[in-house]
């Protein structure tokens, strides 16, 4: 079938009865920016920061940061890239930040992302200055990892401002800033109508999201055949937030893996979430799969499939793509 993904890398990825999907890559290192092209990608959509952290030595400088956003951002020319910030902490150890290393009975619940960033502020704040300075003329776009409550969007933003406050009085700064808040802790659900209007977008990590929505580590594989991203449980939960995000006019996007799987990618657009930053090899497959789907169909399908919920999503699902897409 690579002939066929090759086929409609240059073609949009819009369902049959016209509704226009963003397909996005996930990416963490200066090399990815060419999946871009080499994909038909419409931008990136995850850009993970702390992998820069994850193969440095030492503690990346400013400089070396403002250097890998600037090749990021030059790569990517008209196509957005959303920047997150650090998720390092829990199993993501620094041996060179000595106390974030892994003693933690469940790191992943830990100290980590935005709870480190908030508390180690001045990590935080380098890494502002180098993102503002490199989106210079352009517009940058930051999320934050491991929101539970909005206070924490809040304070980061604000530090935010701070550093870009303080290059604006410098330099020209960037010609636009968007915020963005990652949902992947279930707490967070709860707060939309305080969230929402505060943001310019928001990022679903479904990876992060599933397995505290379940309380099932993601890095388990003996958990890995207790519960399925097509459960109804986790798309009603997304059909939720996908609602009251449309409502407040706030694009949604899922950047989890779950996104680069068609079955998954189809029952999501059946929600109504039809923006996806995926891993780039996903690309081809979840694309065809939108060209052949008609939205309109699987919206029905999910209306009344999450209504009445069938033993086997899984199942019921494959065979209505087999026999509609
Ligand atoms: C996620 O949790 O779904 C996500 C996109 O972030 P990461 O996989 O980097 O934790
Ligand atoms: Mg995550």
């Amino acid at each position: 079938r690579r002939a066929e993904f090759a086929a409609i890398r240059s073609m949009p990825p819009i369902t049959k009865d016209g509704v226009r999907t963003t397909l996005m890559v996930n990416a963490g290192l200066a090399e990815d920016a060419g999946a871009l092209d080499a994909t038909g990608a419409d931008g990136i959509g995850l850009f993970r920061t702390e992998f820069q952290f994850l193969v440095s030595a030492a503690l990346p400088g400013r400089d070396a940061q403002y250097r890998l956003y600037r090749q990021v951002l030059d790569a990517a020319g008209d196509r957005p890239v959303v920047f997150r910030t650090v998720d390092i902490g829990g199993d993501k150890a620094l041996p060179y930040l000595n106390d974030v290393v892994d003693e933690a009975e469940n790191p992943a619940m830990g100290w980590r992302a935005l709870r480190l960033s908030l508390e180690r502020s001045a990590l935080m704040k380098a890494q502002a200055r180098a993102l503002i300075e490199a989106a210079e003329g352009r517009t940058l776009r930051v999320m934050f990892p491991m929101i539970s409550e909005p206070w924490e969007y809040e304070e980061a933003r604000a530090l935010f401002e701070q550093q870009v406050e303080w290059v604006r009085a410098r330099r020209p700064g960037p010609a636009r800033i968007e915020y963005g808040a990652m949902l992947e802790v279930p707490s967070l659900a709860e707060m939309l109508d305080i969230l929402l209007p505060r943001i310019n977008f928001l990022s679903i990590g479904t990876n992060d999201l599933t397995q505290f929505l379940f309380a099932a580590d993601r890095a388990d594989p003996r958990l890995a055949m207790r519960y399925d991203w097509l459960s109804p449980a986790i798309l009603r939960f997304l059909r939720r937030v996908a609602r009251e995000a449309s409502a407040a006019g706030v694009t949604v996007r899922v950047c989890g893996e779950m996104g680069g799987r068609p079955l998954e990618a189809m029952a999501l657009v059946g929600i109504g979430i039809t923006n996806f930053s995926i891993t780039p090899a996903a690309i081809g497959p979840v694309k065809a799969m939108i060209r052949s789907l008609d939205a309109q169909a699987i919206g029905n399908k999910m209306e009344a499939l999450l209504a009445k919920p069938p033993r086997d999503m899984r199942k019921t699902l494959t065979d209505w793509a087999k026999r509609h897409a």
